[in-house]
């Protein structure tokens, strides 16, 4: 497992979206994680691995050492790193914004505690804490919009693309609090036992987003 190159990335978007970035580093999946329930995808390279793993899982897996690196949302990272990894390249992919939303036309300001639905719990708490306001942090897992719909909430924290989902449900955005994108992450130990390896996917990596962001 030591000459092994471990890489941990989620299905679906984030795996679509990396998949160039890997090719460039001249890495290609031999498994379809599409079709193949395989959690261990092999490679065009014997020594490299892919995990395809829960998004939120990511950081975990890089941290502890059972990958060597791996690619993760800025709002998975923020939620559920414990800063205990590097953050080397910012891929410029998945974008959106962590942004809180409230039903068109409410007005929040002045009111002693917000009831906030959201699945960012670390995030909210930390954005509004900065702001001075008392919050109640309702944990929800999806759907976040409904929330402020049926009164369990007062206003949302959730991502926001297009905002075609907020509009569809008749909230507005009403704060930015961050940009969100994904980035490659690496375990520290593995920025210093396997330097060479991990050096080269960086520059790779951050190659590839350098010319998509000149683009
Ligand atoms: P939109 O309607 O385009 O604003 O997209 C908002 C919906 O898509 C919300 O349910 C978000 O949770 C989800 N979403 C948007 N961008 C991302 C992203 N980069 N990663 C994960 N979920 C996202």
């Amino acid at each position: 497992m030591n000459d092994e190159l471990v890489i941990a990335l989620s299905k679906g978007r984030i795996y679509r979206e990396t998949l160039p970035f890997l090719k460039q580093a001249g890495i290609e999946p031999v498994d379809d994680p599409e079709t193949s329930r395989k959690l261990i995808l092999r490679t065009t390279h014997d020594d490299v691995k892919l995990l395809v793993i829960r998004a939120t899982d990511v950081p975990c897996y890089v941290e502890y050492g059972a990958a060597d690196v791996g690619v993760a949302g800025k709002d998975v990272l923020l939620e559920q790193s414990g800063g205990n990894l590097y953050e080397p390249v910012d891929m410029g992919i998945a974008r959106c914004r962590l942004m809180v939303a409230a039903p068109v036309g409410s007005d929040l300001s002045g009111r002693k505690r917000l009831k906030v639905a959201t699945k960012f719990v670390r995030s909210a708490q930390r954005h509004f804490a900065a702001r001075g306001q008392q919050v109640d942090i309702i944990k929800l897992y999806g759907s976040m919009e409904l929330a402020p719909l049926v009164g369990l909430a007062d206003c949302i924290v959730d991502l926001v693309d297009t905002g075609g989902t907020l509009k569809a449900n008749g909230l507005a955005p009403v704060e930015h609090i961050a940009d969100i994108s994904s980035r490659l992450i690496v375990n520290k130990a593995s920025m210093k036992l396997k330097r060479e390896r991990v050096h080269r996917l960086i520059d790779k990596f951050a190659a590839v987003a350098e010319s998509r962001e000149a683009a």
